[in-house]
């Protein structure tokens, strides 16, 4: 008989899972609490701008190549990919630097920045090449619910060659002093949410990722991709339920039974929480995996605040992704992980994607996604976001010469309230927890409840962390735990 299986939170995660197990032979049930899937990848349209809410850099193609061949699907038949060239551009107080695509453009701009940096990078990669594949073979794909996972010599091996004791800010300086150059080997890790010192130089594998591995964008916007999950998720036999949020549950002895959002219950033999972790502790009360105080310890990746806007005409001078490095990144850092507050003097990034994809916008018009990246848990008003609306698009018109704020014909804020509202984030953390040492592998939040046996998770707050790929690979290891322990 086939087992019974809900699964709670429609986004990458929750849709990897569920077509696992489906593909295996499982019901697989995904309760989703808004009207669409996707969760942080989400998508909406405005008078003909089709924006993308979250995610807008496809790193690691590798994973997602093999999460589609894991169905018999192709990646390149489901979506129409394009590497991106220049990958991004950067602006620097004293002008805009494009990073090329090809490793030898990119090895000259390094030595005419630093002499021997071009070297030096070559080094510095292959040395992130082997920390990236050793992670993909040896360590990522693990459940991490026991230090003995990791006991066995081969693993141990590649845990000494991880440098996870080294951090990052050192391992990079080693090789490289341009200033420029070293924000441009740190601005990967801004992605796991803490700052070159606190996070481990292992995570020079994100260098190895976005340089050598590229930049990539599935036209139609990243929503393409969450529509080619539910089409093969579709296709093992995963039904999709939206706008039904989970309230509450019903147990036997030490077993959940049933997921319920106040009107209909859902009942599975085995249950995967793939919403935010902490709210789900806070659904199940006296019954959580952590209590307050664990969760009130963890660092966390910052929230951000956003702005999606439509144009109503062309802008010269922006790349498809653009980095507003105009002003001092340490300061602003220390802003988000040491001295909680709204940034005095903001790194930003911008989104065009319609320098790559005419699709998203209307002719002759602009998409543009704005995020500053804040600390979580701060004050979040409309007069605060303005402020640093203004500020920002100050910012974008003295670096391009150009007027923007008097054609933007469509703006929607996006900030922290949002992230509470829409997907009950703790804090209104954007992309989880920090990748710092404590917080890694077995010291994450556990993909299995201590005591309630049939309830497992899954998503960027455990294992093996936040992002798009991480979270697919999340999907895959626990659906492989669930087969495991139910067979
Ligand atoms: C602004 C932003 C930019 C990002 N940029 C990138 C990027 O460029 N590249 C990249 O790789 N990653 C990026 N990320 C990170 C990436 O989007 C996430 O790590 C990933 O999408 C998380 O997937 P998930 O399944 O863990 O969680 P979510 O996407 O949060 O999915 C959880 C789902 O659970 C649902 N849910 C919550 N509570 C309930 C309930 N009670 N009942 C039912 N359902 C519920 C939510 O509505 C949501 O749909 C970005 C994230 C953000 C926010």
């Amino acid at each position: 008989m086939s087992k019974r299986i809900a699964i709670l939170g429609a986004g990458i995660s929750g849709i990897a899972a569920g077509s696992f197990l489906a593909r295996d032979g499982y019901e697989v049930q995904i309760i989703e609490k808004n009207k669409d899937i996707g969760g942080r990848c989400r998508q909406f349209s405005d008078r003909g701008f089709h924006f993308d809410m979250g995610p807008s850099w496809y790193w690691m193609p590798d994973v997602f190549e093999r999460y589609f061949n894991q169905f018999g699907a192709d990646v390149n038949e489901l979506l129409d990919l394009r590497r991106l060239d220049p990958s991004y551009r950067v602006f620097f107080e004293d002008g805009p630097l494009d990073i090329p695509a090809n490793f030898d453009e990119l090895k000259t701009l390094f030595d005419s920045l630093e002499s021997g940096a071009g070297d030096k990078l070559a080094s510095f990669l292959a040395e992130a090449e082997k920390k990236y594949k050793i992670s993909m073979a040896d360590l990522v794909f693990r459940p991490s619910l026991s230090a003995l996972e990791f006991v066995n010599w081969n693993v141990l091996k590649s845990l000494f060659s991880m440098d996870l004791f080294q951090s990052f800010e050192t391992h990079t300086k080693k090789y490289f002093k341009n200033p420029k150059l070293l924000q441009l080997m740190e601005f990967p890790i801004l992605f796991l949410g803490a700052t070159a010192k606190s996070t481990p130089a292992l995570y020079s594998l994100m260098n190895y990722a976005d340089i050598k591995l590229g930049t990539w964008y599935p036209m139609g916007g990243m929503y393409e991709l969450i529509r080619a999950m539910r089409q093969v998720a579709e296709e093992q036999g995963v039904k999709f339920v939206t706008d039904s949020e989970i309230h509450s549950f019903d147990f036997r002895q030490k077993e959940m039974t049933s997921a319920n959002n106040g009107t209909a219950k859902y009942n599975a033999d085995a249950f995967i929480a793939a919403m935010d972790y902490r709210h789900m502790d806070r659904l199940l009360g006296h019954e959580s995996n952590y209590k307050e105080d664990y969760w009130d310890k963890r660092k966390l990746a910052p929230s951000s605040l956003l702005f999606y806007l439509g144009i109503n005409k062309k802008i010269d001078g922006l790349e498809h992704h653009n980095l507003f490095f105009d002003t001092d990144f340490g300061l602003h850092a220390h802003e988000i992980y040491h001295d909680p507050k709204w940034p005095t003097s903001p790194l930003f990034y911008v989104c065009c994607p319609s320098k790559t994809d005419p699709s998203v916008a209307p002719v002759d018009h602009e998409n543009l996604f704005l995020l500053m990246p804040i600390a979580p848990g701060l004050e979040d008003s409309e007069e605060l976001r303005e402020e640093y609306y203004q500020l920002m698009i100050k910012r974008l018109e003295s670096q391009l010469g150009t007027s923007i704020k008097e054609h933007v014909i469509v703006k929607h804020s996006y900030c922290k309230k949002d992230f509470e509202a829409d997907y009950h984030a703790f804090k209104g953390n954007a992309y989880g927890l920090a990748n710092v040492l404590t917080q890694t592998a077995i010291l994450k939040p556990r993909m299995k409840h201590k005591k309630i046996k049939n309830l497992y998770y899954t998503g960027q707050l455990t294992v093996p962390g936040p992002g798009m790929p991480p979270s697919l690979i999340s999907g895959e290891i626990v659906a492989e735990l669930i087969k495991k322990e139910t067979h």
